[in-house]
């Protein structure tokens, strides 16, 4: 079974001075062409009901003279003259996207308002508009480039005045030679034009996850536990018997947070000061994208620490558990600020992870959260959660070490909530009792009790708790012969932990 992963190579290009303004000139007729193309489709609505294809030879009909078509309805020659061919073919595609997009907005706004008005409820929401403004990059269709060499390309664009082709040099990592080449598109970033390329890359898809734990009991799993005290992102190694080979620490969270404590301190300062709440407010307006930017930087450099540490250990699947809820914090604004933003950076990693896991083959997935912190990875048993050079005993949400005092594994927490995750992923195909799916419970306007708090008394007591999480893998008992925080035979990664923050 073949897969496809798409992703786009980002070239800068080197050219003559004068080449900006013929490219912006380019870029502008592509909008008007798209934009002429949006309103012919919208005074002929039955075109989106056709395919791709099909539509875009209605819409040439419309628009495009030939010997047998010498007077179309909409002629685009009222744009302009001698429009290639190809240039017009990616305006139309451009053009129909854009309608597709705002009719089904259109149609979902028009079933919400018969809804409203079936239920005699007044209607107040706006309908979606038209694109007021057209600003795509023009997307260069075969026949629009030549010529293309590894540091070189040709191609032709609107000088403003005339078609012309012109030749830029290209600077950036190379296209990869085993992937399909999609058309290039010319985009402007600030002053300078660059050239994105969309790669296809076909690959042996990853089995079914069911098919991968059932069938091979050496399969490796890389279990991930997110988190938002100092260790973003706790992640472990271990087969589907049970063996465990590895675990990574990617650390960096106090210095994340502070920084984002720092910013949003700023921010409700600046508010206090002009007593203005908005996020776009102009003084506070640099903060916030400082904020974003970090946050965005910091999601891709764990993910992508996740993803190398699961394929220097080839692994060929990604655990995570489900996010939940955000609970709500009491407490300052910038603490608040910063748990729900921690919190949103925890699914961006999620996301971007599985996007990257993707592309080199290695399939993710999710699991229940219940409890992942609570449960003792070796016997399934409550742990004691403690800090260190504290007494062992109770449960004390965020503390760095568990205790079990059923089968005396101890260790780091987060390391053994990542096995636990990884464990819940077997044991959804291991068990007759499956795992439920999980689906968050909303309580609008209340805090969420945390999950075990009645359960962390009974971890207290000695005995093997009543409500004992069994049912869990009681196959990976065999492998799990470890105490401490590694196994003798368990390698700390080699793959640096410390991630350097932009900000620093
Ligand atoms: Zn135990």
């Amino acid at each position: 079974m073949a897969a496809k992963a798409t992703t786009t190579i980002r070239q800068s290009m080197h050219y003559q001075p004068e080449h900006a303004a013929w490219f912006a000139a380019n870029q502008v007729l592509f909008n008007q062409v798209a934009a002429f193309y949006f309103e012919v489709i919208q005074a002929h609505e039955k075109i989106l009901d056709l395919g791709d294809q099909d539509a875009l030879s209605a819409l040439e009909k419309l628009t495009h003279a030939t010997r047998k078509n010498p007077h179309p309805v909409m002629p685009l020659s009222s744009i302009g003259k001698d429009i290639p061919a190809m240039f017009r073919r990616a305006a139309i595609h451009a053009a129909l996207g854009s309608a597709r997009s705002f009719s089904s907005h259109l149609q979902q706004w028009r079933k919400r308002k018969e809804k409203a008005e079936a239920k005699g409820k007044g209607f107040h929401e706006r309908p979606p508009v038209p694109p007021r403004a057209w600003n795509k990059s023009a997307t260069l269709y075969a026949g629009m480039w030549k010529e293309r060499a590894g540091s070189s390309m040709v191609m032709k664009v609107w000088t403003g005045t005339c078609w012309s082709w012109v030749k830029v040099r290209i600077i950036g990592r190379d296209l990869p030679t085993d992937a399909e080449i999609g058309s290039p598109q010319l985009i402007r970033r600030g002053n300078q034009w660059w050239l994105h390329t969309p790669v296809e890359k076909q690959f042996k898809s990853p089995g079914k996850i069911e098919k991968q734990v059932t069938t091979n009991a050496q399969t490796r799993m890389c279990a991930v536990d997110l988190n938002i005290n100092e260790h973003l992102a706790v992640c472990t190694i271990q087969t589907v018997e049970g063996t465990i080979l590895a675990t990574t620490f990617i650390g960096g969270g106090r210095r994340i947070s502070g920084f984002r404590k720092k910013q949003l301190g700023r921010i409700a300062r600046n508010r206090s000061k002009t007593g203005i709440i908005a996020e776009g407010e102009q003084d506070n307006a640099d903060l916030w994208r400082k904020i974003r930017q970090v946050d965005e930087q910091v999601a891709h450099l764990v993910s992508a620490r996740i993803v190398q540490f699961a394929q220097a250990h080839q692994a060929s699947i990604l655990v995570f558990e489900h996010l939940g809820n955000l609970k709500p914090e009491k407490g300052k604004y910038s603490r608040r600020g910063n748990n729900k933003r921690a919190y949103w950076m925890k699914g961006r990693i999620f996301n971007y992870a599985k996007y990257k896991a993707w592309h080199i083959g290695v399939i993710t997935s999710r699991v229940n959260p219940a409890n992942t912190s609570r449960e003792c990875h070796r016997c399934h048993s409550l742990v004691i959660r403690y800090d260190a050079g504290e007494r062992a005993e109770g449960y004390t949400p965020g503390a760095s070490l568990v205790r079990c005092s059923h089968c005396w594994m101890q260790g780091h927490a987060d390391r053994n909530a990542s096995l636990v995750i990884g464990q819940r992923l077997i044991a959804r195909y291991q068990t007759p009792l499956k795992e439920k799916p999980y689906a968050p419970v909303r309580r609008a306007g209340r805090e969420e009790k945390s999950s075990g708090v009645a359960l962390s008394q009974e971890a207290k007591s000695k005995s093997r708790p009543s409500t004992d999480l069994a049912g869990y893998g009681e196959s990976n008992e065999h492998g799990t012969a470890q105490d401490g925080l590694l196994r003798m035979d368990e390698r700390l990664s080699d793959i640096p932990c410390q991630l350097r923050l932009p900000f620093e």
